[in-house]
């Protein structure tokens, strides 16, 4: 008899793991949106083949060693459901460096391997990585060892876009561009892109890749409805160039939206004090916060929220292959989306936002 309830016993709580575990796994396992493809748009990168969502999220904040995982796997769950093919990385992602591209790297290994040919993932060197004179700048001997780091720290054999991060005034352009050459040739990377690189070095850079047979597929560089030097040379040279442009903190890190309007929330990023480029209540410019709060007003007007106003008013623009927003939460990449809704602009429209802006 003993022995028998034993047995019996026994056989309820194999049951009961077994079903825990069956659970467990549904639970874990990620089914991406079947409708995912339906809403979102898709841009062609310049004269290339390749196209990016309208709409592409970075990993430079909230997704470093200090942020919980579930919240980085809810973030990228939803974007790739809503559509977002594309996941912008560099090597000092963090913090600290490095971070973002590990985070990204389980969260690839558990929820994304089985999608790797629908997703564009992109990393970048140039900035500070390692101590001594091979860890920074644009050298050949960085630009390499840094892109087999990141694709260790990704778990991944190639990235889709591999970027030089800055200009390096102190490196010939043709040896930093070679590199990137070197790099796509070897397989690891597919195709190359620029940040920060002001028109006349793009124009010097985009010549060297052309000649050694891998053009430029894109540049990235800061733009917003308070940033806007791009439209001072740079976007016309990327159209006669034939690369495209995808911008970065088009929603200055949170000022074009309305989360400053009323004082500065707790969990914001400004309140996190976070260093590394990012924003602190120091950098929150009254003058800034008093645009986006008459922005806001004309967002309302169109039925946005003042994220997607600001997101809409880049995407005008038919030279944009893509915006990369930043979030801290699921709901804001949804936000984000939304802008696709509308990102037409009337004269009238224009001028009001021109003279916010003056
Ligand atoms: P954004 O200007 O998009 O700012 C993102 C932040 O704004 C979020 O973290 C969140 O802040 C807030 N936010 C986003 N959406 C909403 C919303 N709907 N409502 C309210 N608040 C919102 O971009 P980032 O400056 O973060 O840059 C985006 C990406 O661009 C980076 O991850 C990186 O990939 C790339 N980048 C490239 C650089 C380069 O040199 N090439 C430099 C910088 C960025 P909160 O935390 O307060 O919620």
């Amino acid at each position: 008899m003993l022995a028998e309830g034993k047995i019996a016993s026994q056989a309820r709580n194999d049951r009961l793991f077994i079903s825990n575990f069956l659970l467990r796994s549904f639970r874990m396992t990620y089914q991406p949106n079947p409708a995912r493809y339906d809403s979102m748009e898709y841009r062609r990168s310049g004269r290339s083949g390749l196209q990016l969502p309208a709409i592409s999220v970075g990993l430079w904040q909230n997704f470093g060693e200090v942020n919980a995982l579930a919240g980085c796997r809810d973030i990228l769950r939803t974007a790739f459901d809503a559509g977002v093919t594309h996941f912008d990385l560099a090597n000092n992602y963090g913090p600290p460096p490095g971070a973002a591209e590990e985070t990204f790297g389980r969260l690839y290994k558990s929820d994304f391997k089985p999608y790797r040919d629908e997703l564009i993932i992109s990393t970048k060197a140039g900035y500070g990585m390692w101590p001594g004179p091979y860890g920074d700048g644009g050298s050949r001997k960085y630009l390499v060892a840094s892109l087999d780091q990141s694709l260790r720290r990704m778990g991944l054999d190639y990235v889709d876009i591999y970027y030089h991060h800055r200009p390096d005034p102190a490196t010939p352009i043709e040896e930093s561009m070679a590199a990137l050459d070197q790099l796509v040739r070897q397989g690891k990377a597919l195709y190359v892109g620029l940040s920060s690189y002001s028109p006349e070095e793009t124009r010097q850079a985009c010549a060297v890749l052309r000649e050694l047979g891998t053009p430029c597929l894109i540049h990235q560089p800061k733009y917003s409805l308070l940033v806007r030097d791009v439209e001072e040379g740079l976007l016309d040279t990327l159209a006669e160039e034939g690369v495209g442009c995808i911008a970065f903190s088009s929603l200055a890190q949170g000022v074009l939206t309305d989360k400053y309007l009323q004082g500065v929330p707790p969990d914001s990023r400004a309140a996190r004090n976070l260093g590394n480029g990012a924003i602190d209540e120091s950098q929150l410019n009254p003058a800034n916060i008093e645009k986006a709060r008459k922005l806001n007003e004309l967002a309302q007007q169109r039925g946005q929220s003042m994220a997607q106003f600001a997101l809409a008013w880049v995407l005008k623009d038919p030279r944009m292959t893509s915006v990369i927003i930043g979030a801290s939460k699921p709901q804001q990449v949804l936000d984000a989306v939304g802008c696709l809704k509308n990102y037409q602009f009337s004269t009238d429209e224009l001028a009001q936002i021109d003279a916010i802006l003056n």
